[in-house]
């Protein structure tokens, strides 16, 4: 009895942390071998389960973040002091960050309303811009927001038109795909996340995904402090310490095997507060287009006014559940106020009125309804 009366206000999590019980076996092994560090059966593994996973003949080079990924494919495509980086507005600032951390300069970019990401033909205009300026952007960072694909298609053709690369920030897409395609593979190069937050956690931890060996290699070599061959500490070039651990490997391994079932609860989620709150006039959910399937990483519904999101936001608070406004676009922040923009209303409108719900693989039905009983008390 008492146990289910305290269960009525335990906190709810936005996404919290999923194990499954299959990350102690590779961590163990890891203990009993000693093999704590360096780099280790577990790092292979992880890795060859991603490689496998993504198809496409991808390599994959784990990492101890995804913002460290961002970081070292904008290296490889050799981003320097001044150089532009066009960047999708709407999104998260570690995507931004590392342009800055090259000293050089976002270039922001709305969105268009179907996928929450990056407008084609805002993106076309912005590079014909940025050309007769005088500076020719370096890459393009594509986001597949709350695991929604991009619209490949279309950016890739842009890119290709004007031979600016794709960096694909899949942080929130993995288990996504695009005409049976997985997400993660379409950039020249693209990242993932395994932060605490993410659809699989390693605690911490991220991956560069690239197209071929050698760029593997090179990356492995960045990001292992850009030691060369050899016993000697020689080094010609600027090194990173930007390696996962074996030991986070191994609870990434045990991960990857419920990945699957886990974007198929994620899903679930989706399709539950679809079914309950699509009676609302007042909230909208965004659908998939033809041909895109989302890993539903974080369910958003949107209001039709800034007014009714924030009362909703509140009352989720004060009910001891984790909501949070979609993500604030970067052109509004104060750290980034002062670089170009092109924008067409999109972002600051989702800004103002779509929230996101607990959407983690771990929700139980109960939970949901007790989200889904406030939301439509708002209403009535
Ligand atoms: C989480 C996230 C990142 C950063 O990943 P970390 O592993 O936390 O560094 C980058 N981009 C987006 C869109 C994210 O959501």
């Amino acid at each position: 009895m008492a146990k289910n009366v305290s269960k009525l206000n335990t906190k709810i999590w936005l996404s919290s942390p999923h194990m499954s019980g299959h990350e102690k076996k590779f961590i163990k092994e890891a203990f009993k071998t000693n093999w704590i560090a360096p780099l280790g059966p577990n790092v292979n593994g992880f890795e060859n389960d991603l490689e496998n996973y993504l198809g496409n003949k991808v390599h994959v080079a784990a990492l101890t973040t995804g913002t460290a990924a961002i970081h070292l494919a904008l290296v490889l495509l050799n981003v320097k002091q001044g150089d532009e980086v066009i960047c999708q507005t709407k999104t998260f600032a570690a995507s931004v960050n590392p342009v800055t951390y090259l000293g050089a300069k976002p270039v922001f970019v709305d969105s268009e309303r179907e996928t929450w990401n990056i407008c084609p033909e805002l993106l076309e205009h912005t590079i014909k811009d940025r050309i007769k300026i005088g500076v020719k952007p370096k890459a393009i960072i594509v986001i597949n927001l709350y695991g929604m694909p991009y619209k490949v298609k279309e950016i890739n053709a842009i890119s290709k038109k004007y031979n600016i690369p794709i960096v694909e920030d899949s942080a929130e897409a993995l288990g996504s795909s695009y005409f049976d395609q997985k997400c993660g593979t379409f950039g020249d190069m693209s990242i993932l996340s395994f932060n605490g937050n993410k659809i699989i956690t390693t605690s911490g931890g991220g991956a560069l995904v690239s197209k071929n060996k050698e760029l593997k290699s090179k990356i492995i070599y960045l990001a292992t402090q850009a030691k060369e061959p050899g016993l000697e500490y020689s080094h010609v070039t600027t090194g990173y310490n930007y390696r996962m651990s074996n030991i986070l490997a191994g609870i990434g391994r045990g991960q990857m095997e419920v990945l699957d079932n886990y974007v198929e609860l994620r899903r679930n989620n989706f399709k539950y507060y679809l079914k309950q709150l699509s009676a609302i006039n007042e909230i909208s959910f965004l659908n998939e287009p033809e041909g895109f399937y989302s890993n539903r990483w974080l369910t958003c519904i949107i209001f039709q006014t800034n007014k009714m999101r924030d009362d909703i936001l509140k009352m989720l608070e004060l009910n001891n559940i984790e909501a949070r406004p979609s993500w604030k676009p970067m052109h509004l922040q104060p750290v980034f106020k002062n670089y170009p923009k092109y924008l067409n209303g999109v972002s600051d409108d989702l800004y103002k009125k779509a929230l996101c719900l607990p959407s983690g693989s771990n929700l139980t039905k109960i939970e949901l309804d007790r989200i889904i009983k406030l939301i439509k008390q708002y209403f009535e």
